[in-house]
């Protein structure tokens, strides 16, 4: 392959190239005339990726308040353990229950259940094991 003709004057032989661009240009003269016109980096034939793994970076996870994760894993580890099945079997207890979890204001429906001896039974029997 022999040299390359200077892509602006197309007329003589290329000697730099367009550090931006690498089009081959013979002269400063045809250099200034290139660059009359923005260039840019010449796009890769194959198709660039759109996945970045970069732009995939970790987000912080979406906490909402610390107080009531941790009483909805609490309530969920409740409800999951199978010890506690037959307790929950009470639907009394299993109505305060579904209560709190459904309430916007867990932390405040948790305290009037704590009144309810049902339900206080309930948790002294589930926390411990609960609780980290
Ligand atoms: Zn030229
Ligand atoms: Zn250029």
């Amino acid at each position: 392959m022999g040299p390359r003709l200077c892509e602006i004057c197309n007329e003589t032989q290329s000697k730099y190239k367009c550090p931006a661009c690498l089009v081959p240009y013979c002269s400063v003269v045809c250099f200034k005339k290139h660059k009359e016109i923005p260039c840019a980096k010449p796009v890769p034939s194959e198709e660039k990726s759109t996945t970045d793994p970069e732009s995939h970076l970790e987000r912080p996870l979406n906490v909402e308040e610390p107080g009531n994760v941790l009483q909805k894993l609490q309530l969920e580890a409740i409800a999951s353990a199978s010890e506690i099945r037959d307790a929950l079997k009470d639907e009394n207890l299993l109505k305060i229950i579904r209560n709190i979890d459904g309430s916007p204001d867990a932390e405040n429906e948790l305290d009037k259940a704590m009144e309810v001896e049902v339900f206080r039974i309930f948790t002294d029997k589930v926390l411990p094991s609960v609780a980290t």
